[in-house]
C-alpha cells in the first residue's frame, strides 16, 4: 500500500505499546520509534521532532478520556497528531463555479499530464462537462500525450502544437471554455524551477486565473519537496498539492509534509499509472490506514464508484450484518476487480491492515477470482442466493457445468466460508468502531478503529 514501510514501522511501534504497561518510559520509547519512522520516510528532522514532541507532551499530560484504556488514549493522540500534521480536515475542491479552472504545475516527470487525465476521469464520473488543455510547449510529445488521454476518456481537448507561447495557447481558446464546467490546464515542467519556468508559469497564471493551482509533487522527491514547494508557492501561490507515485517504493513523507511549508493542503494522491489511480487525500482516513486501522469510508467510496449504488448499498448492508451470499460474492469480486489491486484494498479494511498479508498471496487470490467467476456463472440464481443449498451433487454439477475441476469448486466453497467469517469479523469491528466514535464525539471524530485485533 501507500507508504508500506512507514506504515509497518508505525504499526510495530504501536504493537510494542500493546505488549507492556503504558507508562512514561513506554511513551518515550513509542515517540522515539515514531520519530525514527518519520525520518526514514523522509519527513524532515525538525518536523518529525515537532510531531513526536506534541505526542509525548499530550500523552504524558492529558487525562485519559472516560471509557478509554490508557493504550487507546495514547493511540488516539498519535492518530490526532499525525492527522494534524497532514492537514487535519479534508476539504473537497469547490467546483460550483462554471468553469472551475484547475491548473497543474510541477517539475518534469512529477505526473502532471497523467494527473490531468485522472482528474478528468474523476470529474467526468460525476457528470461534469470537462475540457483538458495542454499548454506544455516545451516537451514535443506533451500535446499528443494529453490528446490521447482526452480521446480515451471522451472529453474535449484543446492545445496548439505550433504555438510556442503557453499563455497565447490559452488566450486563443479562452472564449470556448466558458461552456465547460471544469477546465483542467496542464503546464510544462523543467528539471528544476529555474528563472525560465518561473517566468513562464507566472505568465500562464496571469492569463488563466485558475481557482485551483495544484502543485504536483512526485512521492519520491524526498526532502527536496520543501524547497520545491516553497519556490512554486512563491511563483504562483499554489492552492493545493497532489502527491503522485505513492503506490511504489517512494518514501513519500517529504512530499506529504510539503503542506507544512506552503500551507496548501494535499488534495489528492496518485497511487498508480492507471487513470483511476487517484484518491482524495483525507488526512484522517489516511492516517487510519497508515496505522493499520483500516479506512472503511474510502473503501465504500471506491466500491460506490465501481458498482452501481443499489448493489453497493446491499453489499454494505450485508457486510455490516456479517452475511454473505454467492450473489454478494460475485458482485463484490466484480467490483473488487475494478477497485484496484487487492493489496491496496485490504489495507482499508479495519483489522486487515495489521495482518501483513504477503503480496504473492494477493496475486494468487486475484487469479483464483477469475476461476471462481466461471464457477459462479454455472450456479442457478437460487443457489447463488442460498449457498446452504449447495450439497455434494450440486457441487459436482456446477464444477462439470463450468468445465472446471472439482477441487477448484471445493476451494471456492472454502473461500466462501472464510469470506463469510471475515464479514462477521468486519461487522464486529465496525460495531466496535461505532462505540469508539461515540466516545470520541466532540474530540474530532475517529474514522478508524483504534484497537488491535489482539487488544
Ligand atoms: P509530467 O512530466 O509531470 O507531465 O509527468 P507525466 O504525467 O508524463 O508522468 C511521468 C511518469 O510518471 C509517467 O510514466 C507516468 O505513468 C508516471 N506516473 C504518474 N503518476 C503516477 C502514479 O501515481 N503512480 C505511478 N506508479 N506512476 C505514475
Ligand atoms: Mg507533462
Amino acid at each position: 500500500m501507500v507508504l508500506d514501510k512507514l506504515s509497518d514501522s508505525l504499526k510495530l511501534a504501536l504493537k510494542k505499546l500493546t505488549a507492556g504497561k503504558v507508562d512514561k518510559e513506554a511513551i518515550e520509547e513509542l515517540c522515539s520509534e515514531i520519530r525514527k519512522s518519520l525520518i526514514s520516510a523522509d519527513v524532515s528532522i525538525e518536523l518529525s521532532k515537532q510531531i513526536t514532541k506534541n505526542i509525548q507532551d499530550r500523552a504524558l499530560k492529558e487525562k485519559v478520556a472516560g471509557g478509554l484504556t490508557a493504550r487507546e488514549h495514547t493511540i488516539n493522540i498519535v492518530y490526532e497528531e499525525l492527522t494534524n500534521f497532514l492537514g487535519k480536515n479534508f476539504e473537497e475542491i469547490d467546483t460550483s463555479k462554471k468553469p472551475t479552472k484547475i491548473m497543474l504545475v510541477g517539475l518534469f516527470g512529477s505526473g502532471k499530464t497523467t494527473t490531468a487525465g485522472k482528474l478528468a476521469k474523476l470529474y467526468k464520473k460525476r457528470g461534469k462537462k470537462i475540457a483538458l488543455v495542454q499548454t506544455d510547449t516545451w516537451r514535443p510529445a506533451a500535446y499528443a500525450q494529453l490528446q490521447q488521454l482526452a480521446s480515451a476518456l471522451k472529453v474535449d481537448f484543446y492545445g496548439d502544437p505550433k504555438e510556442t507561447k503557453p499563455q497565447k495557447i490559452y488566450k486563443n481558446i479562452k472564449d470556448k471554455l466558458s461552456e465547460y464546467e471544469i477546465v483542467i490546464i496542464d503546464t510544462a515542467g523543467r528539471d528544476a524551477l529555474n528563472d525560465e519556468l518561473t517566468t513562464e508559469i507566472k505568465s500562464i497564471d496571469k492569463e488563466v486565473k485558475a481557482q485551483e493551482k495544484l502543485l504536483v509533487l512526485s512521492g519520491d522527491i524526498g526532502q527536496a519537496a520543501q524547497k520545491t514547494a516553497q519556490s512554486f508557492h512563491d511563483a504562483v501561490n499554489v492552492t493545493g498539492v497532489i502527491v503522485t507515485k505513492l503506490d511504489g517504493t517512494a518514501k513519500g513523507g517529504g512530499a506529504l509534509s510539503a503542506t507544512a511549508t506552503t500551507n496548501a493542503k494535499v488534495k489528492f494522491i496518485g497511487v498508480g499509472e492507471k487513470l483511476d489511480a487517484l484518491e482524495h487525500f483525507k488526512p484522517k482516513n489516511f492516517v487510519s490506514r497508515l496505522l493499520g486501522m483500516g479506512d472503511l469510508e474510502t473503501l465504500l467510496e471506491k466500491a460506490g464508484e465501481s458498482i452501481d449504488k443499489d448493489t453497493a448499498e446491499k453489499a454494505a448492508k450485508n457486510i455490516m450484518k456479517g452475511e454473505l451470499s454467492f450473489t454478494d460474492l460475485y458482485n463484490q469480486m466484480d467490483a473488487l476487480k475494478k477497485m484496484g489491486p487487492l493489496g491496496q484494498i485490504a489495507n482499508m479494511i479495519p483489522g486487515m491492515g495489521q495482518m501483513n498479508i504477503p503480496k504473492g498471496v494477493m496475486k494468487q487470490q486475484e487469479d483464483n477470482m477469475t476461476t471462481w467467476k466461471y464457477l459462479m456463472d454455472s450456479m442457478t440464481l437460487k443457489e447463488k442466493d442460498n449457498p446452504q443449498l449447495l450439497n455434494e451433487s450440486r457441487i459436482q454439477r456446477i464444477a462439470k457445468g463450468s468445465g472446471r475441476k472439482i477441487e477448484e469448486m471445493r476451494e471456492l466453497m472454502k473461500q466462501y466460508k472464510q469470506m463469510k467469517k471475515m464479514m462477521k469479523m468486519i461487522s464486529g469491528q465496525s460495531s466496535k468502531m461505532k462505540r469508539m466514535q461515540k466516545l470520541m464525539k466532540g474530540k474530532g471524530g475517529f474514522p478508524g478503529f483504534p484497537g488491535m485485533p489482539n487488544a
